[in-house]
């Protein structure tokens, strides 16, 4: 199987690391140039890096030269774990040179030329890359982004349900974790013990961009699905994975136990990185759970659990996911995947 050779923007931070640590003894992938800020640029990744995930640094990467983030760099192919006021610049940067960048960051995902995807529900959306190249006048580069890591917990779920009966409104309040504020994030005298109603910039998101993962694609453009979003979205003191409680209100009438099916059985595209059971229904009433459930499928799943009719909503559910995974590195190396796939990489 061929390799690409990837470069990592951010490559020193919560998610960056995720990248380094997912693409170990990956088949199609391996990492030949890093990238942050110019506090890291110049020294190795071993001296640039605060590792926090466990195990050591990969010995393939400790002695990489980190780069600042201007193109070129050595590489095929882009991953970019960048603050957004910072990745709207350097990603164009980057496709304009040429470079396929498939992003974490929120500055594009919601550009009507930029695809926002979850390969298992919107593989086709990869057609706007045509539009996005012909409108930017980019040559063989591009971007695509994936969503927020609070939406990649509900909106599979929200797929499943959408596809069978059609979607209508949906209240949703989610726990996020610390590591979704990135490092050093929130401090300890703030977090702990506490729950921090209000995450900067977050209820936007979480409100608009499940319409357009949702969304059709036709004739060059996505066409939103037409449902309302409401969100509260709340920072507790848990370490890794977002926690979604739902409430849906569908178009056509359902039971609970066709509800349960269509999450159970939703059919998917498998890539290298899909895990075995995109959707996973817990029965158990304690369930899901951050610390035991954020792992499922090597932190690809979406667990759900306690479905149930609701009495002013006609369905509440709770759905979780882990927010550097399948909520970002692990997501943007399955897009990735889908593009090689696809023949567009
Ligand atoms: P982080 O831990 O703060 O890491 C930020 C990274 O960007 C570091 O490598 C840092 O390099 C680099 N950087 C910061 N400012 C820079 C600048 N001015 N120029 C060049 N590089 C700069 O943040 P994160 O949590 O990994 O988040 C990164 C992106 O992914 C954000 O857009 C975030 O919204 C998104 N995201 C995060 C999560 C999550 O769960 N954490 C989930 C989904 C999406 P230095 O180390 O050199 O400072």
């Amino acid at each position: 199987m061929k390799k690409y050779r990837v470069g990592i923007l951010g490559a020193t931070g919560t998610v960056g690391q995720r990248f380094v640590q997912l693409l170990q003894g990956h088949p199609q992938f391996e990492i030949t140039a890093l990238a942050a800020s110019d506090r890291s640029a110049g020294k190795l990744y071993v001296e640039a890096c605060a590792w926090k995930l466990s195990g050591d640094i990969p010995q393939s990467v400790r002695d990489i030269e980190v780069h600042s983030i201007e193109p070129p760099l050595d590489c095929d192919i882009i991953f970019s774990s960048l603050p957004s006021p910072v990745a709207r610049e350097t990603e164009e940067a980057f496709a304009r040179a040429g470079f396929p960048v498939i992003s974490n960051s929120s500055s594009y995902r919601m550009d009507e030329d930029v695809p926002l995807l979850i390969p298992e529900i919107n593989h086709e959306h990869v057609g706007l890359i045509e539009t996005q190249r012909q409108r930017r006048g980019f040559g063989k580069g591009f971007i695509v982004t994936n969503p927020n890591c609070a939406v990649a917990s509900f909106a599979p779920p929200l797929a499943a349900l959408h596809r069978k009966f059609g979607v209508e409104s949906v209240a949703v309040t989610t726990m996020q974790a610390i590591s979704g504020a990135g490092y050093p994030g929130v401090s300890s005298m703030d977090i702990s013990d506490n729950v921090l109603p209000y995450i900067a910039g977050e209820e936007p998101k979480v409100e608009t961009e499940a319409q357009k993962i949702l969304g059709r694609f036709a004739n060059g453009t996505v066409t939103n699905a037409d449902f309302s979003v409401s969100a509260q979205c709340f920072r507790v003191d848990v370490i890794d994975g977002h926690t979604a409680s739902v409430r849906v209100n569908l178009r056509e009438s359902s039971t609970l136990e066709d509800v349960v099916d269509a999450m159970k059985n939703f059919p998917v595209r498998k890539l290298h990185s899909s895990p075995d059971h995109f959707i996973e229904v817990l029965d158990e009433p304690s369930r899901p759970q951050p610390r035991l459930d954020r792992d499922n499928g090597h932190g690809m799943t979406i667990t759900v659990g306690r479905i149930f009719p609701d009495n002013v909503f006609d369905y509440r559910f709770v759905s979780l996911s882990h927010n550097t995974v399948r909520g970002a590195a692990g997501s943007a190396i399955l897009n990735a995947e889908l593009l090689i796939d696809k023949g567009i990489i």
